[in-house]
């Protein structure tokens, strides 16, 4: 294997966003166990007309992650919905997070996504205010972060995201020194998951590679 990670360190999330459930199903039955959905209104059909599938055809560990940018206000269904969230961005969405599932007794898992470009469009954190979330969240008794995530520009050439994925492991690195436990690096999709699996994600969010072009 060309990078020498161990393949249990690498997990794959299948992004289903636009994806109707039969694909998902063959998808479960191909061994698919996470999923990855942008939109919470379309999760929320999707993952209920799911469930009984996943019942009746024994796929058990089936997990469902948030990508998407996530506005306060779908807080609440976001935490019932999601075993993860992977675009927390704010503090004031983090408090949300946080409100919302103790209601419910549930430790909210989310990662962090930073920005690490100057784009205009691309939502997440400046890399400038990691520190003082991370910080604010470790007091927070139901949201546990776990994690960066990232999403570079898009590039004519996937070699071209590397620097963004380096950037996001040091940080990580520089945490986990500061003693931050972040075992998640989310970054690559279907043109650079190789390079990202090179720079160590833990999950690859992959669409279009699995289920063709949206
Ligand atoms: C759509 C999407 C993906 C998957 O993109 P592909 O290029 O289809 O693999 C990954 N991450 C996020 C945040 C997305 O919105």
């Amino acid at each position: 294997m060309k990078s020498e990670r161990d393949p249990f360190e690498v997990n794959l999330i299948g992004v289903t966003k636009t994806v109707p459930v039969e694909l998902i199903t063959e998808a479960a039955d191909a061994g698919i166990r996470l999923f990855g959905e942008s939109r919470v209104q379309e999760a929320e059909e999707k993952i209920a007309s799911f469930a009984p599938i996943a019942l009746k055809e024994g796929f058990s560990g089936v997990q469902w992650h948030f990508i998407g940018h996530l506005q306060r206000n779908k807080a609440r269904q976001a935490v019932r919905l999601f075993d993860m969230i992977h675009s927390l961005d704010s503090l004031e969405l983090a408090w949300e997070l946080n409100k919302e599932a103790s209601k419910i007794g549930k430790i909210q898992q989310a990662l962090i996504q930073l920005k690490l470009s100057e784009e205009e469009t691309k939502h997440g954190l400046p890399e400038s205010c990691l520190f003082d979330l991370l910080k604010a969240v470790s007091s927070m008794d139901n949201l546990s972060v776990l994690g960066l995530m990232t999403i570079p520009p898009l590039f004519e050439k996937p070699e071209s995201s590397r620097p963004y994925f380096q950037k996001l492991a040091s940080l990580r690195e520089r945490a986990q020194r500061e003693g931050f436990n972040l075992p998640y690096l989310s970054m690559g999709m279907s043109s650079d998951y190789e390079i990202a699996i090179e720079e160590g994600a833990t999950f690859i969010r992959v669409g279009t590679a699995i289920f063709g072009q949206r």
